[in-house]
């Protein structure tokens, strides 16, 4: 291993170089595994904001499985938007799929009478 200080050749397993005594670089070895260390959960946050697009735009009950990735992105230490982004778009999902069976029961509520009425009328 070569000092990347003062170009002296040093033993392969050397902490410090023996001319200069400085650190030599033995990080490369644990790159891998720094690299993916460096963003814990981010997979689950970016499932947690997949989740949330389909919970939206297909079925709403799906938010809860947003909410639940992207909270467990959050607790992996995850602190990107996309957990975030994740967890709101579940929530949103649940609240237009409650707002929407509000207004169904509203309309049939409504809706009945009026109806009554016209085939009263007819
Ligand atoms: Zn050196």
């Amino acid at each position: 291993m070569y000092c990347p200080k003062c170009g002296s050749n040093n033993s392969e397993d050397a902490a410090f170089c023996t001319l200069c005594s400085a650190r030599l670089n033995s990080e490369p070895r644990y790159h891998t595994a720094e690299t993916l260390a460096k963003h814990p959960g981010e997979n689950t946050a970016t499932w947690s904001l997949i989740w949330g697009l389909v919970a939206i735009l297909v079925f709403g009950p799906l938010g809860i499985v947003a909410i639940i990735l992207g909270n467990n992105a959050k607790k992996m230490g995850f602190t990107g938007g996309q957990a975030t982004a994740g967890i709101i778009l579940g929530w949103v999902a649940l609240i237009l799929m409650v707002i929407s069976i509000i207004m169904i029961v509203i309309l049939l509520a409504v809706g009945a009478p009026i109806l009554q009425e016209i085939i009263n009328s007819v």
